[in-house]
């Protein structure tokens, strides 16, 4: 007898999927709500295409901050939540090769394993692409001799990215229309081009909300913004929306070592209780940390070779000493502690 498909899940909220987001991603609380926005107006249009429905028109995502500040996680999450399959690319590596169209079917292809082979829930994953501002083409930008110009890899994408079957194998397609595209990037210099259209535009002066809407549009980077950043025009109008992650503080620092469910703190106490030992951490070291990091200048990026550096000697030591019971730390620049160790002699 054969069961008829179970009901498909009523897709998230936009609050709901910021909740979740919530537990995986610290602060950048403008972003997740931009993309849960986002990806809720997307699915909820798949859902619900039909003939006699205005045409919602897709509009892929652009996502701008500064390196390890939670891009990555925050597509990768988004993609757990709505349970579709996904990948990320960069779009550097993408034009420094000379086959780019084979890179870009890679990518697809991936798209599909990550779906175990079925073809329609690739169809509608999720894409994310590092590293778009790397593609800027300027005027007398230096020449490459190897690989595919930036421009030559934004017609390249441009292509999945409107929408079109692709051949992936001999009779292998996967229709590109419904797959969300994200891509992500620095965009430093992005701010001055803004402030100088900003300049043309009108100035909020109360706290009313109408004054927070114009507000807001003033301060929003348009596809014409990104288009005298160095994108193709055709590029930039195919991301239509926009969002964006701030720089992260100390504070956050501190908060993402500690916060989220499977933070990096609680990976290193799993790691340790795995030898039946209690790794406590004084609240001061993430403190540390966090200063140490900051001068990394790459984010969160560096957290987990800091902490490494800091708990290798006593992942080392600890399975010699059964009789440790527990291991502290009270700053990185004293000796962790080792506690239950039998009085030598
Ligand atoms: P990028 O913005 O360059 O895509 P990632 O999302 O890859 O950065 O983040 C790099 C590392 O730092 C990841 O391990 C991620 O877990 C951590 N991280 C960065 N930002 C955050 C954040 N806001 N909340 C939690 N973890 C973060």
């Amino acid at each position: 007898m054969q069961f008829p498909p179970p009901p498909p899940e009523p897709l998230m909220t936009p609050s709901q999927i910021v909740k979740f987001l919530d537990q995986h991603v610290v602060g950048q609380d403008e972003a997740k709500r931009q993309m849960a926005v986002a990806v809720y107006t997307h699915y909820k249009k798949i859902e619900l295409a039909g003939p006699d429905r205005v045409e919602i028109v897709k509009s892929n995502v652009l996502l701008i901050g500064p390196t390890g500040t939670g891009k990555t996680l925050l597509c990768e999450t988004l993609s757990r939540v709505l349970e579709v399959p996904f990948v990320t690319a960069n779009a550097t590596s993408l034009a420094q090769s000379e086959y780019v169209n084979e890179e870009i079917e890679a990518i697809l292809q991936r798209l599909i394993d990550k779906a175990e082979g079925d073809i329609k829930r690739a169809q509608r994953g999720i894409v994310f692409i590092d590293e778009i501002d790397k593609l800027r083409t300027l005027a007398g930008a230096h020449g490459q001799t190897r690989g595919t110009s930036g421009e030559g890899v934004q017609h390249a994408l441009l292509k999945i990215m409107e929408g079109a079957p692709v051949k992936i194998k001999d009779s292998l397609y996967i229709d590109t229309t419904q797959i969300l595209f994200i891509c992500g990037g620095a965009f430093v210099g992005i701010e001055e081009i803004l402030d100088k259209t900003r300049s043309f535009g009108f100035i909020a002066t109360s706290e009313n909300d109408n004054d927070k809407l114009l507000e807001r549009l003033n301060t929003r980077v348009k596809p014409t913004d990104l288009f005298e950043f160095g994108l193709i025009q055709e590029f930039a109008g195919r991301l239509p929306i926009v969002a964006s992650v701030k720089p992260l503080s100390r504070e956050m620092m501190v908060r993402i070592m500690t916060e989220p469910k499977n933070s990096i703190y609680a990976q290193y106490r799993q790691i340790l209780q795995n030898d039946g030992v209690e790794l406590i951490i004084d609240p001061q070291v993430f403190g540390q940390i966090a200063d140490l990091a900051m001068e990394y200048k790459v984010g969160a990026r560096s957290l987990r070779g800091i902490f490494e550096e800091m708990l290798t000697p006593v992942i080392y030591l600890v399975p010699d000493h059964p009789e440790v019971r527990q291991v502290r730390i009270a700053s990185l620049f004293e000796n962790p502690r080792f506690i239950g160790t039998r009085p030598a002699g």
